[in-house]
C-alpha cells in the first residue's frame, strides 16, 4: 500500500510500504477515507533530523473498517468510523474517567510500532475502545467536520474546558490555525461573551470573525498584553486558550488571564520549563491542558456536527489526494493553507 511517511525537516515522501495488517487480537483494520495534516506534524516537519527509515505520518483519520481481530467485540466489518488521534482500550481507570489520552494501553498514532493514518489504510490496536462507530449512513458535506472530531474539534474544546470557559464569561484564543479556529467554536458553544483571536492571517481571521470571535488582536509579545488588557477593563480575560505550543505565546497566555483565570494549553509544548511561572502564581492563574481526550469529547460533539451546529470542518481549506500529500505539508507551513485534508 501507499504511504506518507516523513524522513527528516522538509522531506515528505509518498512511499510503497507492506500493506496494513492484523498483529493482536483487539486490532482493527481501517480503510482510510479521508485523512489530515496536522499543526502539530508541523515541528517535525520544521526539525526533524534526517533518518532512512522515516516516520510514517498521520493520526487524525475517518474510514471504514475492513477486518477485526478474534477479541473485537463491538466494531464490524463494514462500519464508517472516527480514528481519534490517541488509541485507548476504554475500560481502563482513565479511560472511564474520560481522560483517553493517559489509557494504560493507550498510545498514539504515526511512531514507530503504530504507523500513521496518511496512507490507504492504518493498523488501529485495541479497536473497540479507539474507534467511534457512526451512525448509518453520512452525508458526503459532513465528512469534513467528522474529520475534526479527530483531532482539532476535540483539541479545541479541550483547550476551552480546561481553560474553564463559562457562560458570560470572557476568553482569548492565541493561535489562529485549525486547532485555535475550533477553539473559537467551543468558547462560543460553552457561551463565552466575549472572544478575542490573537492571530494575524487575514483569512484566518475572518473565518475567526464567523465562528464567533468578537475581537482580534494581532499585535504581539508587550503589545498584545497591552491590547488584550485594554479590552478588558485592564484585567484580562477569565480563560485563555493557547493553542500554539510556542514559549512566548505561553507567556502571553499567563499574562492575558486575569487573576483567578485559567490557561488551557493544547499547542505541544516547545519548552523545557513552563514560561511566566510568577505571574501565573500570584494572580492564582491556573495552568492546565494537554493532549485532548478526542475519543471522548465525540459523544458531545457529534450531534452538533450532525445537526448543523457547527462547522469545524471549515478549517479545510484544501484537498489533496495521497500524491498531494507532501506539498499539502509545504502549503501548510508556509501558511498557504490553513488546513489540508487528505483523500487517498
Ligand atoms: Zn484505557
Amino acid at each position: 500500500m501507499r504511504a506518507t511517511v516523513m524522513f527528516g525537516a522538509g522531506d515528505v515522501r509518498v512511499e510503497r510500504v507492506p500493506d496494513a495488517r492484523l498483529m493482536e487480537p483487539t486490532d482493527a483494520l481501517v480503510t482510510i477515507t479521508r485523512a489530515s495534516i496536522c499543526g502539530s506534524d508541523l515541528w517535525p516537519y520544521k526539525d526533524m533530523a534526517q533518518t532512512q527509515t522515516g516516520r510514517r505520518m498521520g493520526h487524525e483519520a475517518i474510514g471504514v473498517v475492513e477486518s477485526v481481530g478474534s477479541e473485537v467485540r463491538t466494531v464490524r466489518v463494514g462500519d464508517f468510523v472516527i480514528m481519534p488521534f490517541a488509541f485507548s482500550d476504554g475500560t481502563c481507570v482513565f479511560c472511564h474517567e474520560g481522560l483517553n489520552t493517559s489509557c494504560v494501553h493507550g498510545g498514539f498514532f504515526g511512531t514507530e510500532s503504530v504507523p500513521g493514518a496518511q496512507a490507504e489504510a492504518v493498523r488501529v490496536p485495541q479497536a473497540d475502545g479507539t474507534l467511534y462507530v457512526l451512525p448509518g449512513r453520512t452525508d458526503e458535506a459532513l465528512m469534513a467536520s467528522l474529520l475534526t472530531l479527530s483531532d482539532v474539534m476535540g483539541t479545541g474544546h479541550h483547550a476551552a474546558i480546561t481553560a474553564r470557559v463559562r457562560r458570560g464569561g470572557t476568553a482569548a484564543v492565541i493561535g489562529d490555525g485549525a486547532v485555535g479556529l475550533c477553539g473559537v467554536i467551543a468558547a462560543r458553544r460553552l457561551g463565552a461573551e466575549r472572544i478575542i483571536l490573537l492571530g494575524r492571517h487575514p483569512d484566518r481571521i475572518a473565518l475567526a470573525e464567523q465562528f464567533g470571535a468578537t475581537d482580534v488582536v494581532s499585535e504581539r509579545g508587550a503589545e498584545a498584553i497591552a491590547r488584550v488588557r485594554e479590552l478588558t477593563g485592564g484585567f484580562g480575560v477569565h480563560s485563555v486558550l493557547e493553542c500554539v505550543g510556542a514559549g512566548d505565546a505561553m507567556l502571553t497566555a499567563v499574562n492575558i488571564a486575569r487573576a483567578g483565570g485559567a490557561v488551557g494549553r493544547v499547542g505541544v509544548p516547545h519548552y523545557a520549563a513552563t514560561p511566566g511561572s510568577e505571574p501565573a502564581f500570584y494572580g492564582n492563574i491556573g495552568i492546565n491542558g494537554g493532549p485532548a481526550p478526542a475519543r471522548a469529547y465525540i459523544e458531545e460533539l457529534l450531534p452538533e456536527v450532525l445537526e448543523g451546529r457547527i462547522e469545524p470542518g471549515r478549517v479545510f481549506d484544501r484537498l489533496v489526494d495521497l500524491d498531494g500529500a507532501p506539498d499539502g505539508y509545504r502549503a501548510m507551513n508556509e501558511r498557504e493553507a490553513i488546513k489540508v485534508m487528505v483523500k487517498p
